[in-house]
């Protein structure tokens, strides 16, 4: 399918990169995106990337755990399960306060939207109260909230969309060939299952998986297709690389090679066009060039700041850093009226208290433009 003297192949190629909004894809296809060539992979994917967002900014999420380590399920990449020993240190449920206050200071490094993950096979519904509240509160500090808790009822879905949940974090991992091998506690159907009823529930989705787990590409494009044959995009997608932890049945897998990963987030912008792309675990294993590749690929969403769950995420001034030389922007998030009012108010009050001389000094960009002279 990547043999341009082929007019034939050309134009079905044409078709499937053209970034139509698409609920049928089959393996065939997925495969043929995939294996093209890479720069007309790339190039495919930026240019769907920049019919839907803006290509210089990028969607930053801190992700903080609120309950670790101890869970009954028995994911072959994860160090939390209770199944395998990985010295990690487990920590209960933690309580609404800190988390508010882990809350507030992301909110003041810049992150638009805070994610809460519990290792749990599902919440229990003491629980689940627990959560609702901090949903409530996270919300109210005017920040976007998203959970991870593990398999959902309808009612607990209901329950968490009432608090005003924005995304509930639920992945499919891999292909459900390929998942046999990774999970045996809880079913490919349980998952879609509980992405169902966040659905019902008016949910956004937030749902990926892993590559670099030992599976075929085979099952890459099986992931793929099962995402974006869902009646409903999810609106984010996170891509993760295996973060091979010792311990883990996964422990000593052979690393990924990183082209093979920037090919898998590029397809997934193609396939997903008004997707969130998020360039999730693992990114603390790419260097700066990889990771500039996934950002040219279309990814246009990553964690920031905090820990990445239990794996280590690149500092946040790395990421600011690798920002400015790119010229990228964070998304800011909208304001709603009162904040739009206070940030009036602020400004009224700024005037008024200062110097006429400071006045006419231009306002610091908070981020080096690479885009213009300097
Ligand atoms: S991935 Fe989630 S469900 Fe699986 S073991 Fe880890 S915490 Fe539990």
């Amino acid at each position: 399918m990547s043999n341009h003297k082929n007019g034939q192949t050309l134009t079905s190629l044409e078709k499937l990169n053209s970034g139509q909004v698409r609920h049928d894809w089959d393996l065939a296809e997925i495969e043929a995106i995939y294996n093209q060539p890479f720069n007309d992979l790339l190039f495919a994917a930026q240019n769907i990337h920049r019919q839907h967002f803006n290509p210089n900014q990028v969607q930053t999420s801190t992700l903080l755990s609120i309950k670790t380590g101890a869970c009954p399920e028995d994911c072959a990449y994860c160090p939390q399960s209770g199944h395998y020993n990985t010295g990690l240190s487990k920590e209960q449920l933690m309580a609404v306060e800190e988390v508010i206050s882990k809350a507030q200071q992301a909110k003041k490094n810049g992150a638009t939207r805070f994610c809460m993950g519990a290792a749990w096979r599902s919440p229990r519904e003491k629980d689940l109260d627990v959560v609702l509240e901090m949903v409530r509160q996270v919300k109210d500090l005017g920040l976007e909230t998203c959970v991870t808790l593990g398999m959902l009822t309808d009612e607990q879905a209901q329950k968490l969309g009432e608090a005003g949940l924005d995304y509930y974090n639920h992945n499919l991992d891999t292909s459900p060939e390929y998942y046999q091998q990774i999970i045996t506690t809880r079913t490919y159907k349980n998952r879609l299952d509980t992405l169902q009823n966040v659905r019902d529930a008016g949910i956004n989705v937030c749902s990926g998986g892993i590559i670099g787990m030992g599976e075929e590409t085979n099952d890459r494009y099986g992931l793929l297709q099962q995402l974006a044959n869902m009646p409903e995009h999810p609106q984010s997608v996170p891509i993760n690389m295996l973060v091979a932890v010792e311990g883990t049945p996964l422990g000593d897998v052979e690393k990924l090679d990183s082209i093979e990963f920037v090919r898998m987030i590029a397809t997934a912008r193609i396939m997903m066009p008004q997707s969130y792309v998020r360039l999730s675990a693992g990114r603390e294993d790419m260097n700066e060039e990889t990771q500039t590749l996934c950002y040219l690929a279309g990814a246009n969403s990553i964690f920031y700041g905090e820990k990445l769950l239990t794996t280590a995420n690149p500092e946040a001034e790395a990421d600011m850093l690798l920002f400015k030389r790119l010229g990228i922007e964070p998304e800011r998030r909208e304001l709603d009226q009162q904040e739009l009012d206070q940030q009036k108010l602020d400004k009224e009050t700024l005037a008024e208290e200062t110097p006429k001389v400071e006045e006419q000094q231009p306002a610091k960009p908070l981020f080096y433009d690479a885009t213009k002279p300097h």
